[in-house]
Order: structure tokens, then C-alpha cells, then sequence
């Protein structure tokens, strides 16, 4: 049976590589009628951030990918807190000395930067491996008795895995297929240490194994412990689960890696970490008015398709198409632009009367206390403007002119008005006040066939009616505009502008 799992490490916001990790484990899991479920990766206390593990679960929900099993919710394999979990994987550490395959090492700090500074001098990197670990401070070197006596004595030490010489890796990943690992490469990684705490590989194995994980997919930033996690998985006699490294996620310019900093700058984070917080000022993306489904969908596409140019994909569309195998091996360009051009898919999506809901919260929020505009009205108007909004909130640059008068007017164009431009407006306006109908259809004929009759140019009413009633040369058809604006309000504009 399918089980994948998100393993994030608490440690700040859910960034977008996180976020589609975990999404990706989800589709996958939905696809195979599978279980996904998430652990959290807390064993590195010095990293750990308040907030953050309450953070991962809202934001994963707000998404709509929240998992089947995880902290609080059907704990099958519990605890799914690894800090919580630490007796286990003492155990392990044990039974990996015991067998061989690990040992204690006393080597300080100072020891092991002295070390590093050396090779560095010499131009190489130190790798604590079988070159140099008989000569170093450790079990390997020291007899059972002196080994215990330390450790009895209280002496910091840590468990290090010895890795195997001389072995050329082939190991197979679902988007990679073979990929060849040199052990001689290979660093004797910390796998425990005295203070009880494991590090990431020792409990990531653990965990993987105990909570019968059949696949791992996660980021290419781990594909170098790959080596590592298949040699603790033969070490434990354990079968492996199967892996697929996600391609990395590229700046939109240049070839370099996605960073937090860029992301920052284009609303990296689902949503701030302080989101709870009144005086959060950074911005997510559910603050830049993303819809999630949105979100959803170009995160799906950073490095997945489905081998045809279909780009909308709703959740289910995606958990019936998704296929590991069609993952790229190559990064996958980040484009915030086109993640608005989702946004905008979705949004015109929605009716027009969903939208007037929510531009309603929108105008309340921020532009009125109390709006004297009818439910119907927004829809009608959010119907005519939706076409050029990515968010709700650019329904308000959008439209602004239906709700308040222009307090400013195009100097570009008002500079070329000339005393009969302000007469003809006073006849539009004395024409629009004897209309009885005034609906959008109605005015326009009306008005058109008066212009025709006393032979008035089509561009010397509409140009200057519209910079009257909206301050500049935008919006919708104009006649819808009046409709909607109204008769008197519409007067009241054309006069303002010509005084
Ligand atoms: N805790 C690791 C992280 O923060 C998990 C990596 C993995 O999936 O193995 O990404």
C-alpha cells in the first residue's frame, strides 16, 4: 500500500518548495489510494521556531492538502512529533554500534575545525571518512574499556555512521533512474548524539521504516543523503522505500536556485508566520489574494505536466492525471507572473455574484464602513470589470469610479477641452437628464441618434463624457457606466468636470 510523507522541520513559514513537496506527496497518495501523512521533523532544537508546526497544518488546510495521519489526527504510527520519539532512536544508535556499522566518536569541536582549517589550507575539504577516522578520537581507535570509561565519565560524544570503502552506489530514483554514488565521497555522518538527540538521518530512517513509508519524494536538495539513507536502510536489514528528488525550483531570471530572499520579495510564504498576529506586516500569498486552488495549480505545474499544454487543473484533476514518472529531471522556473495569470483563470471562474461577495468583504474592509450600493448593483459591476482583475483587490482600481467621483482628471487629455468641448458636454448632459429610460441600450440609442441629427463627432461626446464621469480614458462601455452611476449622478460628474 501507498503511505508518503511530509516531513517538514518547523523551523519558519512553509516556503513554496515545502509547500509543493507536500502537495505532490498528497496527489500521489490520493492517486494510488494511498495515506499521507505528516511528521514533524523537531529534533534540531536549536532551530525550532514558536508558531511554526501550527503554521505547517493551517496552511496545508488552507490549501486543501491537509494529511490523513499527523500530530493529533489518527496517530496510527504516533507520536508524529520526533522530539517526541526520542527513546526509539537511542535504541537504534545502539543497534547500529553493535552490529558495526557505527561508532562513538570523542573528537571536539575545537579538534574537528582545527581539521578543517588545515585541509583548507591545503586547498582540500576535510571528510571525517576512512582516510582519517582510525587516526581521530574515536571507538575504532580506542579499546571497549577506554570507550566505556569515557562515556561513564560523562564525555560528550557522538555515534558515527561508518560508511563503507570502496563501493560504487546504484541507486534507483523514479524521476532520476540510476544515479551512481562514490562511498569513498562519502562523510561518516553523525547519526546520535550524547545530548539524546538523533540527527536528521538516523530519525528520518527510523521514522520512514517504523511508519512504513512506501515512497519518499522530496526536495533534490536531498538526493546527496541518498547514499546515506540506502546504506542505513542495509545496515538495519530493512527494504527501502522507494525515492523521487523533486527538481529544484529556479529564480524567474537566470539559472540560480529559488531563494527565501526572492521569495520573500514576490510573497513567498503561503502566509506570514505571524498570521495570527495583528501587527504581521509580511505578506503570503493568501494576503496577496490568492485563491488556493490557484496556488494549487501552478505549484502542481513547477515540474510537472501532463504531457499535453493543459494548464487548469483543479485538485482532482490533478490527483487523476498526476504521475511521478512524468516529473522533470531539470529545475523548474518560478514565474510570478504567470501565478497571477492563474489567480486571474480562477477568478473569472467564480460568478459574478461569488465574486460581489467577496468584493463586498473587500469594501467594507477598507474603502466603506457601510455600503449604500445594492448586492445586485456589485454584481453588476463586479460582472463588468472582472475580465481585467487578477485579485479581488484590483476590483477596487477597477471600479472605484461606480462608487466615488473622480476627485482628478487626465491632464493630457483635459488639456486639448476647448470651450466647445464644455458646451457639448452641457448638451449631453441637459440630453442624459430628458432620458426616461435609462437603461445602457436605451442611452446609447438615444444619444447616438441625437449626435447623428445635429451631426456631433462620436469622439467629441464619448472621449470627454468618459474622463467626466470615471477621470480617465478606462473602464467598460461607457453607456454601461452611465446605466450603473445613474441619472443624477451622472449629471452631477458632467457639471463638476466643466466648472
Ligand atoms: N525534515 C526534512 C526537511 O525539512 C525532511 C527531508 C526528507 O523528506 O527526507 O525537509
Amino acid at each position: 500500500p501507498v503511505r508518503v510523507r511530509f516531513a517538514p522541520s518547523p523551523t519558519g513559514p512553509l516556503h513554496i518548495g515545502g509547500v509543493r513537496t507536500a502537495l505532490f506527496n498528497y496527489l500521489f497518495a490520493k492517486k494510488h489510494g494511498g495515506v499521507f501523512y505528516l511528521r514533524i521533523e523537531d529534533t534540531d532544537q536549536t532551530r525550532f521556531v514558536p508558531g511554526a508546526e501550527a503554521y505547517i497544518f493551517e496552511a496545508l488546510e488552507w490549501l486543501g492538502i491537509s494529511p490523513d495521519e499527523t500530530v493529533g489526527k489518527n496517530e496510527k504510527f504516533g507520536p508524529y512529533r520526533q522530539s517526541e520519539r526520542k527513546v526509539i532512536y537511542k535504541k537504534y544508535a545502539d543497534q547500529l554500534i553493535e552490529k558495526g556499522w557505527a561508532y562513538y566518536a570523542f573528537d571536539s569541536a575545537e579538534k574537528l575545525d582545527e581539521l578543517r582549517k588545515q585541509a583548507e589550507a591545503e586547498g582540500k575539504t576535510f571528510i571525517y571518512n576512512h582516510t582519517v577516522r582510525e587516526q581521530l578520537d574515536n571507538s575504532l581507535a580506542l579499546s571497549k574499556e577506554e570507550v566505556d570509561q569515557r562515556i561513564a565519565n560523562g564525555d560528550a560524544f557522538v555515534v558515527r555512521f561508518k560508511t563503507p570503502t570502496n563501493e560504487i552506489l546504484e541507486l534507483k530514483d523514479i524521476i532520476r533512474g540510476t544515479v551512481k554514488f562514490d562511498t569513498n565521497l562519502l562523510d561518516d555522518k553523525v547519526l546520535y548524539k550524547s545530548d539524546g538527540m538523533p540527527t536528521y538521518h538516523l530519525a528520518n530512517i527510523v521514522d520512514d521504516h517504523l511508519m512504513e513509508t512506501s515512497h519518499v519524494i522530496r526536495g533534490e536538495e536531498w538526493l546527496p543523503s541518498l547514499p546515506l539513507h540506502h546504506l542505513l536502510y542495509k545496515a538495519f536489514g530493512w527494504e527501502a522505500p522507494e525515492f523521487a528528488h523533486l527538481p529544484l525550483i529556479l529564480k524567474p531570471v537566470g539559472n540560480g536556485k529559488l531563494s527565501k530572499r526572492d521569495g520573500d520579495k514576490m510573497g513567498f510564504p503561503v502566509f506570514p508566520l505571524e498570521w495570527k498576529t495583528e501587527e504581521s506586516t509580511s505578506m503570503g500569498y493568501r494576503e496577496q489574494g490568492y485563491f488556493p486552488e490557484a496556488v494549487v495549480n501552478f505549484l502542481a505545474l513547477l515540474g510537472w505536466n501532463d504531457g499535453t499544454d493543459k494548464e487548469l487543473f483543479s485538485l482532482e484533476e490533478l490527483v487523476a492525471s498526476f504521475d511521478l514518472t512524468r516529473v522533470n529531471k531539470s529545475g523548474a522556473k518560478f514565474d510570478p507572473d504567470k501565478n497571477k495569470w492563474f489567480n486571474h483563470q480562477y477568478l473569472v471562474q467564480k460568478s459574478d455574484e461569488e465574486l460581489a461577495i467577496l468584493f463586498k468583504v473587500e469594501l467594507e474592509k477598507r474603502h466603506f464602513d457601510k455600503l449604500s450600493v445594492t448586492d445586485e448593483k456589485l454584481t453588476k459591476i463586479v460582472g463588468l470589470v472582472k475580465e481585467r482583475a487578477n485579485f479581488v483587490t484590483d476590483l477596487w482600481d477597477l471600479a472605484d469610479y461606480f462608487f466615488v467621483a473622480p476627485t482628478s482628471y487626465d491632464e493630457k487629455v483635459t488639456k486639448k477641452w476647448n470651450e466647445e468641448t464644455k458646451e457639448t458636454l452641457t448638451k449631453v448632459a441637459e440630453q442624459l437628464n430628458a432620458y426616461a429610460d435609462f437603461t445602457s441600450q436605451a442611452i446609447e440609442d438615444n444619444l447616438k441618434a441625437w449626435m447623428t441629427a445635429n451631426e456631433i463627432g462620436m469622439g467629441k461626446v464619448m472621449q470627454p463624457l468618459r474622463l467626466s464621469l470615471v477621470g480617465e480614458l478606462k473602464g467598460p462601455h461607457l453607456f454601461d457606466i452611465i446605466e450603473m452611476i445613474g441619472k443624477q449622478e451622472t449629471i452631477k460628474r458632467i457639471e463638476k468636470a466643466i466648472a
